[in-house]
């Protein structure tokens, strides 16, 4: 299997780390004739409105949306969480994504980048040991329809519970970025379980 990696922008070189660490030769995805070539692919963390904006650029952007819609398991850190959402608040004026999992998710929902942090989440689909997450700029999920599955929740500034790791099928979303952390049980469970 193939497993690609969007690089456009973004901590692109970190998931392929990740995916190193996990014995898995991952591949740079920028053009659709790259795109073609892969089973999976990861989105990385990083600005969701620059992501959009090259991928259309690059003219990878309907292509990415066709092949998530057709199945291809898709794994998306912080921005790219955004990217795999159906919904977005606080968007940027007109601001799309692939979409594919049925949430809203609110856009820097845990503050700006001086409101960065890192805890340990309870996560017991992905690990029996509660994972690192380090959330930048994070977004959190407001609204979950059915058929996702919440893989880890986190209280908000507002005090109110919000998902933060989701899956829809073939389609796993985090809100914070395990690729910056040495725990690498999210990408061990998309491979093992999601692209399987
Ligand atoms: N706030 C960023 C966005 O809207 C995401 C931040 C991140 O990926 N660390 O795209």
């Amino acid at each position: 299997m193939q497993v690609g990696v969007l690089a456009l922008q973004g901590d692109f070189r970190e998931h392929l780390n990740a995916l190193t660490q996990c014995g898995v030769q991952g591949v740079e995805v920028r053009t659709p004739l790259e795109l073609e070539k892969i089973d999976a692919l990861i989105i990385p963390g990083g600005e969701s409105t620059t992501i959009v904006s090259l991928a259309k650029t690059f003219e990878i952007f309907e292509p990415i949306k066709k092949r998530i819609a057709k199945g291809m398991p898709t794994y998306g850190s912080c921005a790219g969480m955004i990217m795999l959402a159906d919904h977005i608040v606080a968007a940027k004026d007109g601001q799309e994504t692939f979409g594919g999992i049925d949430i809203t998710v609110r856009r820097n929902a845990f503050g700006r980048q001086v409101d960065s942090f890192e805890s340990d989440i309870s996560a017991p689909a992905i690990s029996n040991s509660p994972i690192r997450a380090i959330f930048i700029r994070a977004p959190w999920v407001e609204k979950i329809g059915k058929g996702v599955e919440v893989l880890a929740s986190f209280q908000g500034s507002d005090g109110a519970s919000h998902a933060v790791a989701v899956r829809q099928g073939h389609l796993l979303a985090t809100a914070f970025h395990p690729e910056i952390t040495d725990d690498f049980s999210v990408h061990r469970y998309f491979l093992e379980k999601v692209c399987t």
